[in-house]
């Protein structure tokens, strides 16, 4: 078959649901899923490495960046600034890769309105009790943060509405798979595959 477009996949929910663990775990499962690495003006964490979890920049260089409309989408979240340079998705979507971003709900947003045609994953806590606990155990957050991220997180649940697909992250070997079914069913769409097989019908056999 010929090679389209890849999928756009954005997963997306609550800071401290754990959409990195998630999303490298998938990655692991997914040879082929291409992790589009974003921008942020936010701190590096001690783990953390530049160019693999992140591209970090300077407020005025990623201003910068907005300026150029270098991205596809950016937001502020509890005080940085985050986007998806938008160069890299549209040449591995073109090259008939599939690309997953993510990112939080207001950026997702924008995707929306730039990619109708993305897949929209709302990965969500089990509870809020948990998604409290998840946000401390990681330890990097002052106690501020966490309570902002706690209040972020309320509202962006409400926004679960505008999502096609919500995945429960119970265990992450199971939101996995959720998701990777997800895809699987994606792929298989009609629309994707019946133009292919329009031309095969006409050739002359
Ligand atoms: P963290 O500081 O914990 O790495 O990320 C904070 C939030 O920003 C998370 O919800 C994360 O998914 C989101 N995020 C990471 N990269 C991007 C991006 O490129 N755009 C947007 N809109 N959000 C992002």
């Amino acid at each position: 078959m010929e090679k389209e477009r890849g999928l756009l996949i954005v997963l997306s929910g609550p800071s401290g649901v754990g959409k990195g663990t998630v999303r490298a775990a998938l990655q692991d499962k997914v040879k082929d899923l291409v992790y589009s690495i974003s921008a942020t003006t936010r701190e590096k964490r001690e783990d953390e490495v530049e160019g693999v979890h992140y591209f970090f920049k300077t407020k005025d260089e990623f201003l910068q960046m907005i300026e150029n409309d270098e991205f596809l989408e950016w937001a502020q979240f509890v005080g940085n600034y985050y986007g998806t340079p938008r160069a890299f998705v549209e040449e591995t979507l073109s090259k008939g890769k599939d690309v997953i971003l993510e990112i939080e709900v207001k950026g997702a947003f924008q995707v929306q309105e730039k990619f109708p045609e993305g897949i929209f994953i709302f990965l969500a806590p089990p509870n809020m009790t948990e998604l409290k606990n998840r946000i401390i155990h990681r330890g990097t957050e002052t106690e501020e943060s966490i309570h902002n991220r706690l209040n972020t997180a309320r509202e962006e649940i409400e926004m679960m509405e505008k999502y096609d697909y919500v995945v429960v992250n119970d265990e992450v070997d199971k939101a996995c798979e959720r998701i990777m079914a997800i895809i699987v069913a994606e792929h298989c769409k009609r629309e994707r595959i019946i133009q292919h097989y329009y031309k095969l019908i006409k050739e002359d056999l």
